[in-house]
């Protein structure tokens, strides 16, 4: 697929795939989803707006609070439950021969085992599994995300940075994709132009 011989080493596993990082949630788990289902049914009278920036208090009637209803008293429910966005489990498995995948996922501490379950539930097609917020610091060749500080401190380490398209990702200036199959079909392309 490509000259992989010009890639560091850290880019490569040890069957000559190559590594691609791709984040949980806003692009494979729709947490958005998940998290709006579960506040409405604990606010059932509550109007949640569109989500159209990271500032979540700004579209939840609680404000401030639903930091701690997501991270700390509802994580488990809104993790466990999120559905996956439509496409995005069946791109990663038909990606899977080609690529090494490693799932990059920031969580708070009770994030960490409902993510492993729901990484299981779905049986999603990965070889490698970090719950950390550096993802700058991972090897591999590419990272999809979609959160524009991830992705600004990724491509300062000289990496392909790819956004995927979310409401609240707009400003993003660099690669863009609307769907984790268009990620890897993105890679594809930059491996055989290098
Ligand atoms: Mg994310």
């Amino acid at each position: 697929m490509s000259d992989a011989s010009r890639l560091p080493e850290s880019a490569i596993d040890a069957s000559g795939k190559i590594r691609v990082l791709v984040d949980l949630d806003g692009v494979v788990r729709d947490f958005v989803t998940g998290l709006k289902r579960v506040y409405q049914n604990h606010f059932p009278g509550h109007a949640v707006q569109e989500i159209t920036s990271r500032n979540l208090e700004a579209f939840f009637p609680i404000g401030e609070k639903i930091y701690p209803f997501m991270d700390e008293t509802h994580a488990e429910e809104i993790l466990t439950t999120a559905p996956p966005y439509p496409g995005a489990l069946e791109a990663l498995a038909r990606w899977e021969k080609h690529f090494h995948i490693v799932v990059v996922t920031a969580q708070p501490p009770q994030g960490r085992a409902p993510t492993f379950l729901w990484l299981g539930k779905h049986r999603v097609a990965t070889a490698e599994v970090h719950v950390r917020a550096d993802k700058e610091t991972v090897p591999g060749f590419a990272l999809l995300d979609d959160f524009d500080d991830n992705l600004e401190r990724f491509a300062r380490t000289g990496r392909l940075a790819v956004c995927l398209d979310r409401p609240w990702n707009r400003n993003w200036k660099g690669p863009r994709v609307h769907s984790v199959e268009a990620f890897f079909r993105l890679v594809r392309k930059k491996l055989t132009e290098q």
